[in-house]
Order: C-alpha cells, then structure tokens, then sequence
C-alpha cells in the first residue's frame, strides 16, 4: 500500500507530478472515484486540502474538532448569515462528521429528473448496480431497536400517538458503534463505515497515491489532453497556503462538495452562465421540546427515527414537503440554538438533559447561487415564501408531535425567542416570519451549482459529468444534481460517483487511447 503523504511537512516546493486521473476532494464523491479506477489500473492521485483524523485523534472536543473537520471551522454561512452551510474539510470528507444516516435517491426524484432536466440516459440499467455498490460500501442496515435512543423514541411516540407513518432509518455504523453520541464530530471508535475507512485504504491498496493538505487552486489546459493542476501546500492546521507544486493528468475529477467545485472551476476559467447557479441548500429547521423527565438526548445514535408522513413528490416541483428527524448535538451545537442568551439561555443549558430536539428537513427549490466575494466562496440564498409556508407548518406539526409526546414545552429557536407551553399556543407559530437572520438555520446537504444538462445554455456538464467546452474534465459530487437529490445526500453521492466512475472507465480507450 503506498503511503499517505502529508503536505504540510514540505519545506520548499514540492516536485511536479504526473497521473492518469487527478481527483481533487477526498469525500464520498472523490473516494469512491479514486477506489474504483485505482483497482481498473488507473494511475490515480487523490487530493485533500484538509488532514487526516482517526481514532483518538477525533478528540470529541467541539472546538478543537469544527476547526479541523470542518470547511471555514464550520463558520461558513450564507452571506445573510441565516443559514449554517456545513460540509467537512478532512481525509474522507463530510462521511467523517455525518449522522450516518442512508437514504438513497428515491425513485421518483430519478422520474422528475428524467422528465424535467432531460437526464434520459440514467435509466434504471445504470442506476440499480450503482446504487447496490453504493449501500455495500457503507455496510447500510437498519438502525436496531435498542440502539433508538430516548430522544428519537420520544419522537417515534408522538408521531405514533397522533397516527403519522415514520420509520427507523438505515445507517452505515458497524459493530463497533457504542452509541457515544459525537458522529458530527467525528467517530474515534472507527464504527462508520465512510470513505475514509473504506474507499480510501482500498484505492491505496491498489495504488492511488493520496496527498493530504493540498488545496488544488486552478486548473490549466481544460480542453487539452493534459491537463495541469496547481496545488499549494498548506501548513499543518490547514491554515495558510505555503508552497507550490503542479500535478499533469489527463483526466480530473473535481469533486469538492458544491461550494469547492463551483469556486474552483471559476478560477479556472470555465466561463458557463449556469456557473453557481441552482443551488440548493435543503435548510433544516432546528426545535426543542423540555420534558419533566431526564431524557438524555446526548446519549446513544443521535439520529434515528424520521417522521415520513410529511414528503411529497410532485410533477411541477420534485421532492418536497418535509420531514422530522430526531438528532442531538455536542454542547456546541446545542449552545448555537437555545432561543434565549443570557442567563436564561444560560439556565436553559443547564436544563439541557431534560431536552428533546429534532431537526424538520425541506427539501427546496434550487434558488441560490455560489458567488465570488474577497476571493472566496460565497452562498447567497432566500428563503422562498413557499418554504417559509411549508417551514411553519413543519414546525406546527413538530410541535404538536413533542406535546403528544408529554413535552412541558416547545421551543423555537427564533429572534424573539418563541416557547409554547401548550397545544392551545400552537397559532402562534404562524406568527413567525422566517425572515432573514431570525431562525437559525442548518444546511448540510448543498446542491447544484454545476448542474447537468442537454447542452452549455442549460447547464455546466454534460450527462457523462464531463464540464462543457473541455476535455475530461469532470464533476462527481452533488454539484450536479439539477434538484435536490432526497432527504440525505451521502448515499446519492456514492451512488453516481459509482455510475459515473464505470461510465468514465468504459469510454476510457476511446477518449484516452490508453
Ligand atoms: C453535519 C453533517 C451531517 C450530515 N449527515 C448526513 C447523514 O446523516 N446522511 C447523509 O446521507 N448525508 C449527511 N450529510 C451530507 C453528506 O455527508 C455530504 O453530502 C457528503 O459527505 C458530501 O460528499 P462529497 O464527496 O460531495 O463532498 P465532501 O464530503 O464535502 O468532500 C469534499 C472534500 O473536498 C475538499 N476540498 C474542497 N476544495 C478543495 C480544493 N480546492 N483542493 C483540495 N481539496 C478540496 C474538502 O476539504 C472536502 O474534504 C451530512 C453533512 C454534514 C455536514
Ligand atoms: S454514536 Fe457510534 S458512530 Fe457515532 S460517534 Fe458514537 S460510536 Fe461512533
């Protein structure tokens, strides 16, 4: 197996290098590319800006974690400051700091894509053999009964109690999960079965060559068949750039999670009008509900059950509706949503083991944008006044299920703060303007900014994920997807990495002559 090599330990530039495929972002996307053309013979280079955190280095340790597991620290919001854009910055990727939840792309969301964005050639032929290589990698099975913890049994009970359909989900944590509670932090028990502990040491096994601490910063040559990329190294915490090298290839795959993938094909120069356009940030709704009793929410699998009842497909729209998730945090998130600062807010932390929360997940419409500002990355996204709509009526039936459950009270972390003592105070939640910077917002499955079409007036790639207008120069995250995929976003990313890395590997004489 060769050798992971760590950038951040160069004291000069380093040499240039030469591959068959340049993968640039090491996430469910890139991973999987990596493995599967590594072990078809290719010459492959993975590449990470991030560094490399397993075992006891995964210190459980909110601060010392978001700092480095996270993009920006996980400080990265829209530009109203609304929405948490969360997405990992690590070997591995967001697989290290998710709730392990697995969830593939439903099939109607495939008809709607079909249909409405012309994707005809993802027919059930090419999706079934992905999608089942995609759930073997993760070992995906369902969450045992016992392994329920109180806070999504809480919400399994209300949903029950008031007639709604839900279920324990599927997840990808093997035998070793002991339920410690810190998956968005990372696992140091090793349990997840995420790329970093599957794709990445089998594409190493085979040969790929994987480079920590490399932020590629442009790629030059896009319609030649060499292709060069510039990396600059990064100092050991990933802070500063330091040095820089180049890596020749014929074939790159970009594969950065939207906001990665979209900057760096700009400074690349891919001049495309649907360029950061489309995007979609599926933002969730955060609430709280207090309980007489202990509940202990930070104990055990934070994410369990999903009420189901609530998601819709429609012709004119895809995927919608909404739908309920159980989840608890680290006291760092925690600490981010009370509704209340202060010494209440202070009090209500105090109070927290009494504490039940769940997150409502939305799937949007794609009406944001990755923009440019100060050289960096930015999202700009409005709440719609039909998400807004469809967020109150999510946070109504949330509540109405927590008093179901027993809840002594139901809190809304918004600006004023909003806390209901009883279903009778559920109208006041139609009060709630949504607006800007009100409620905080969670987003941790971004979307589009690439997006798939027919030709270069509708889109930035073609159906193989090749960019317009180059030559082997490709797109394997969710950047693509030309609506929001499904509830989760990890198994849809494995999925098409897989189809599009055997599609990549058929057409490979033909384009290459290799
Ligand atoms: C907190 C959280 C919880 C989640 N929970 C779930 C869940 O339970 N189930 C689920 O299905 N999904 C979940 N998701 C979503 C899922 O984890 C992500 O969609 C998925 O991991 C994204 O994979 P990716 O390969 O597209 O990108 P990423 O995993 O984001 O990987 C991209 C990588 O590219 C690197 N990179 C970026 N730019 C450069 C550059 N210029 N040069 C070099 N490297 C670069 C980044 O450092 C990063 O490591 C969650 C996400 C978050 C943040
Ligand atoms: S709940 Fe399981 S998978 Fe999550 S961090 Fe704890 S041991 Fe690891």
């Amino acid at each position: 197996m060769t050798e992971l090599q760590d950038l951040s330990q160069a004291t000069a530039d380093p040499a240039d290098l030469g591959c068959d495929v340049c993968i640039i972002g090491s996430g469910c996307g890139g991973a999987t590319a990596a493995r599967v053309l590594a072990e078809a013979g290719k010459d492959v280079i993975l590449l990470e800006e991030g560094g490399d955190f397993t075992g006891s280095q995964l210190t459980q340790r909110d601060a010392a974690m978001y700092d480095q597991l996270y993009a920006e620290r996980g400080g990265r919001t829209t530009e109203d400051g609304t929405i948490s854009v969360l997405s990992g910055r690590v070997l591995g990727g967001g697989g290290v700091i998710n709730a392990s939840d697995v969830v593939p792309i439903h099939p109607e969301t495939w008809a709607f894509w079909r249909q409405k964005h012309g994707l005809t050639q993802w027919t059930d032929t090419v999706i079934a053999p992905a999608q089942a290589r995609a759930l073997a990698d993760l070992s995906a099975h369902p969450i045992a009964p016992q392994q329920v913890n109180r806070n999504n049994q809480i919400l399994q009970q209300g949903a029950q109690a008031l007639g709604f359909h839900g279920e324990v989900m599927q997840h990808n944590r093997g035998e070793a999960c002991q339920g410690l509670g810190t998956c968005l932090i990372g696992c140091p028990l090793g349990a997840k079965h995420n790329p970093r502990k599957i794709a990445i040491p089998k594409a190493m096994a085979a040969g790929a060559r994987v480079l920590l601490r490399g932020r590629a910063v442009r790629i030059d040559g896009l319609s030649e068949v060499r292709k060069t990329v510039t990396v600059r190294t990064m100092d050991s915490k990933g802070y500063r750039e330091q040095f820089t090298f180049r890596i020749r290839a014929r074939v790159v795959i970009v594969a950065a999670n939207p906001m990665g993938t979209v900057h760096l094909l700009r400074k690349s120069g891919v001049d495309n009008a649907h360029l950061g356009q489309h995007l979609s940030l599926q933002p969730q709704i955060p609430i709280l509900a207090e309980f007489a009793e202990p509940v202990n929410s930070f104990d055990g699998i934070p994410q369990s059950y999903a009420v189901t009842e609530f998601e819709r497909y429609d012709a004119a729209h895809g995927f919608g509706g909404f739908r309920i998730e159980g989840i608890f945090g680290t006291p760092g998130i925690l600490g981010s949503l009370v509704p209340v600062a202060g010494g209440p807010g202070k009090e209500m932390m105090a109070r927290i083991r009494f504490a039940a929360a769940a997150l409502l997940l939305l799937p949007d419409e794609s009406v944001g944008e990755i923009a440019l500002k100060h050289g960096r990355p930015l999202a700009r996204y409005t709440l719609t006044d039909e998400y807004r709509q469809r967020g109150r009526k999510a946070i109504e039936i949330a509540a109405k299920i927590y008093f179901a459950a027993g809840a002594k009270s139901v809190s809304v972390p918004n600006a004023p703060p909003m806390v209901l003592r009883n279903p009778s105070e559920l109208r006041r939640i139609d009060g709630l303007s949504l607006a800007p910077a009100t409620l905080p917002l969670i987003s941790a499955h971004q979307q589009g900014g690439t997006r798939m079409a027919a030709n270069p007036s509708q889109g930035v790639v073609d159906a193989t994920a090749q960019v317009f207008g180059t030559r082997d120069v490709y797109v394997f995250d969710s950047s693509w997807y030309p609506s929001t995929s499904s509830s989760h976003t990890m198994t849809p990313i494995l999925t098409t990495s897989h189809a599009l890395s055997a599609r990549l590997l058929a057409e490979w004489p033909k384009a290459n002559g290799t």
